[in-house]
């Protein structure tokens, strides 16, 4: 069966709510102010509201618009199609046997009793899903419900929307063994099984009328745990076997993110009916394109040439180019718009000359809807438009913020010395007046973000506080903060953050090159959306001069100011700044990543200039751009290490840098975080219960603090619980070189499990103190 694929498309479109009404709904039904009616009503009007946007916007052919709603996850909403519920969940399975709504939020949660799904990273993005768990036994049943709700939706507003479905190779390569599978056992060894749901799926929707159906397959854009060459068998036989199906959709292929590289040719030649490929993210070839797509059997090429990751405005003479070179046949996005945000109309007071620049996910919309105009009538039916474009683009690169001599110049200027720190024998040596026990214990930086401090944050934003009373209040906080941590006998202290809303968004506030946005929220995980700052310009410090002015400085004086034990100086690194913004596209990252480094060795000279004796630098991202292919992963570790090192390099012996890792599995970069060459390096790893500490080389010379204490749940971890921890800690590390803290920030945390943790942390470090 086939129908003509629409000349425009997206691949997916942002769900959370132009105004975050999703996030609203679903924590209101979370907490029982309201019912599942409700939250459906909600839910079908951002529905509503998409299909007549996209539908404005231009994407007017039939199978256009994605059907892409999804109430937490695109994964976990597979998980409950397929009803793939792993065995401890079994309890969550509703009187037909399937997942309902609250066993959806139950598996994306947890329960009292049960830990929710496993929240990992999406590829190289800040979004995250909910891992399968997948076992030899995981029965799967046809679960339709949600998606045909989608469906009615889509038919309720006169659209005939296309199904996106996470495609079974991804599904299943994205999925984990579940706890207690043989040990040679691995979620892809059941996509036999598997395939019958997807053909059940298929001829369900075929019953339905629908005519295209979106299979999204990103994970063959990365390298995987299984042999390229087993890839392409498996592509074959999955793909050959829906293509023979008799009566359903046409398929759509999507491959967001990466390159499929050598799987390319095999979904070429599987028999489907259109092809997806990300333009942006990586660079194809486009002589071999045309040539692949040129053939007589070979798939239609939806060209994602639109930008679903960053909010630039689309250099349209350059996509069109592109459009033509391959032989597209549609136009779209290069991943789905899920990540940026809706409506760059919204943003009344960003600087005019920066809005010109840019395009959130309806002006993107516009731009392939254009785009596919130009490429079906030729380039003079947008030419107004494509001059308009390049003009913008023209004015960006001569603005003068976006090329800043004085900064050009400073970089020109960095020596491989600037990279380099004496041996850490010698800085320990001159560390050691630092006076710290052995085992030294400290938390990571944020203290619980309270009511009260959010509260006095609102009243200065509507204008109730003035600058001067907020600093007063923050420093009242702050005397708190440093009373408590003193009580509790911690040994290296902070100062709380509280005068952070975010850790990355409150650098942006305090270097030029930057813009934060009031209504650019993206969603991270489920109800969870972070508000990314625009990275537009040249970054050093704000304030006069190349160097700008230190802002940290007056907070960590001032708390210094309140104890006699040490203080940590608190900055976030220059790969999550990058990393938890949008950044500028005119230059590569490791450009715009050294610049960072520079205003943070600004900082840290000024921090250590007022006496600082200890300065934390964070990286919790430094995992998280790691390119998706392994060939392409050392040239990113250099450029990201070697930022963090321009920062950290140039001070004393005397000064102790720290680092903080957390939100991933560091095992396989352990060198990379070896060569940040932090005199100390805490990193998350209570869960895993410091499986880490494995792959610790004996080389590593340096302190490092393994999280004893999840502090992701309020549960408060038990005295001998952390003394075990430790002892486990000892088997791999030096006494020496242990330090004892937490997993990460305490930021989201209430006071009353904080202290009993603190408690029961420092009492666990005495006890383990005493035994050695
Ligand atoms: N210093 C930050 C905090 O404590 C670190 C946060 C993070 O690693 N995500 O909140
Ligand atoms: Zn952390």
């Amino acid at each position: 069966m086939t129908t003509v694929f629409p000349t425009a498309t997206i691949t997916g479109y942002p769900r959370i709510g132009a105004r975050r009404e999703l996030k609203r709904a679903v924590e209101a039904y979370w907490a029982g102010k309201s019912n599942q009616n409700e939250l459906k009503q909600t839910a079908q009007k951002i529905q509503q509201d998409a299909y007549r946007t996209l539908t404005e916007r231009g994407l007017t052919d039939d199978y256009a618009i994605p059907a892409d709603f999804s109430f937490y996850d695109q994964v976990l909403d597979t998980t409950r199609l397929f009803t793939a519920l792993p065995a401890r969940f079994e309890s969550v399975r509703d009187d037909s046997g399937l997942i309902d709504l609250d066993g959806y939020f139950a598996l994306a949660r947890g329960t009292e009793h049960l830990p929710p799904l496993e929240l990992t990273k999406w590829f190289d993005t800040n979004y995250h899903y909910l891992v399968p768990e997948i076992g030899p036994a995981t029965g799967f049943t046809l679960n339709t419900e949600a998606l045909d709700d989608l469906l009615a939706a889509a038919e309720a507003a006169g659209t005939s929307a296309r199904p996106s479905i996470t495609g079974p190779l991804t599904y299943l390569l994205l999925a984990k063994a579940e706890d207690g599978s043989p040990a040679d056992f691995a979620p892809l060894d059941r996509l036999a099984d598997l395939l019958p749901l997807y053909r059940e799926l298929l001829a369900h929707l075929a019953s339905r009328g629908v005519r295209w159906v979106q299979f999204n397959e990103p994970a063959l854009g990365a390298d995987q745990a299984v042999s390229e060459a087993e890839l392409v068998q498996l592509i074959e036989k999955t793909y050959g076997e829906f293509t023979q199906l008799s009566d359903r959709p046409s398929l759509l292929v999507t491959s967001p993110y990466g390159n499929l590289t050598g799987l390319l040719e095999p979904l070429v030649t599987s028999g489907v009916e259109a092809l997806h490929l990300d333009l942006v993210s990586t660079g194809y070839d486009q002589d071999a394109l045309a040539r692949l797509f040129g053939g007589d059997s070979a798939p239609l090429l939806v060209a994602g040439v639109v930008n679903g990751r960053n909010i630039w405005r689309n250099d349209l003479a350059a996509s069109l180019h592109t459009l033509q070179a391959v032989g597209a046949a549609s136009v779209s996005t290069s991943t789905s718009l899920q990540h940026v945000p809706y409506d760059l109309d919204l943003e009344t007071g960003l600087d005019q000359k920066l809005t010109s620049w840019l395009a959130f996910a309806h002006q993107k919309v516009s731009e392939v809807a254009l785009l596919a105009r130009g490429l079906a009538e030729g380039p003079e039916a947008i030419a107004t438009e494509v001059e308009q474009a390049k003009a913008a683009l023209a004015a960006r690169a001569q603005s003068s913020g976006v090329n800043d001599p004085c900064i050009r110049e400073r970089t020109l200027s960095i020596t491989p010395e600037n990279y380099e720190r004496p041996s850490a024998r010698v800085r320990q040596q001159a560390q050691e007046d630092l006076n710290l026990p052995l085992l030294p214990t400290t938390t990571i930086g944020s203290f619980p973000q309270t009511g009260h401090i959010r509260s006095l944050r609102a009243d200065y934003r509507k204008g109730a506080l003035t600058r001067e009373e907020l600093d007063t209040h923050l420093r009242e906080e702050i005397r708190c903060v440093i009373d408590f941590q003193e009580r509790l006998g911690l040994d290296v202290l902070v100062h709380g953050e509280a005068e952070r809303n975010d850790m990355v968004q409150y650098f942006a506030e305090n270097f030029d090159g930057f813009a934060p946005t009031e209504h650019g929220w993206v969603q991270s995980y489920g109800s969870r959306c972070t508000r990314p700052s625009i990275l537009w310009g040249d970054v050093k410090r704000s304030g006069a001069g190349t160097r700008g002015e230190a802002f940290t400085v007056p907070w960590i004086s001032f708390a210094q100011q309140q104890t006699d034990k040490p203080v940590k100086g608190m900055l976030t690194g220059p790969v999550t700044i990058l990393a938890w913004s949008f950044v500028r596209d005119d230059q590569p990252l490791a450009a715009t990543a050294t610049q960072v480094a520079l205003a943070l060795a600004d900082e840290i000279a000024d921090l250590e200039a007022a006496g600082t004796r200890i300065i934390q630098v964070d990286e919790p991202a430094l995992r998280e751009l790691l390119p998706l292919r392994a060939e392409d992963q050392a040239a990113y570790l250099d450029w990201s290490v070697g930022a963090f090192r321009l920062a950290t390099s140039q001070v004393a012996d005397s000064t102790q840098i720290h680092t903080h890792l957390c939100y991933s599995e560091f095992n396989e970069i352990f060198g990379a975080i070896d060569a940040l060459n932090a005199d100390v390096t805490s990193i998350e790893a209570a869960r895993s219960r410091l499986e880490l500490l494995a792959d610790v080389p004996e080389s590593f010379d340096r302190g490092i603090g393994p999280g004893v204490w999840d502090i992701h749940s309020p549960r408060v971890p038990q005295v001998d619980e952390i003394e075990k921890l430790l002892a486990t800690a000892l088997e791999h590390i030096p006494a020496r070189q242990l330090w004892v803290n937490p997993d990460c920030g305490l930021k989201t945390r209430a006071y009353k499990e904080t202290k009993a943790s603190i408690e029961s942390l420092v009492a666990a470090t005495e006890a383990v103190r005493a035994s050695l």
